[in-house]
């Protein structure tokens, strides 16, 4: 069991609530801030949006733009800027 408990976002827009299922899932207490990033992320990191880091990516790495958007669905919004990356760089070329 995973005992680990995440530090909440200190984002002052960060929204804070229990998340049933995923603490059920995670077998720990999870909240909504955990699975959440300000919109301004990607203006931060230079981008216009979600949909033009995306874009950015698939042309970066070389990866099919709906492939892209898969993996960015199936790593979630925290990973957006750590474990998508990284498995693109897993993928690119082939
Ligand atoms: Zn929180």
């Amino acid at each position: 069991m995973n005992e680990e408990v995440l530090p909440c976002s200190t984002h002052p827009d960060a929204p804070h609530s229990f998340m049933r299922d995923a603490s059920h899932n995670a077998g720990r207490y999870v909240c909504e801030c955990e699975g959440w990033l300000p919109s301004s992320i990607y203006e931060d990191n230079g981008y216009t949006s979600r949909s033009h880091y995306l874009e950015c990516l698939s042309e970066d790495y070389n990866v099919p733009l709906d492939t892209v958007e898969a993996l960015a669905n199936l790593y979630g919004e925290v990973e957006m800027f750590d474990g998508l990356v990284t498995a693109l760089q897993d993928i690119e070329g082939y």
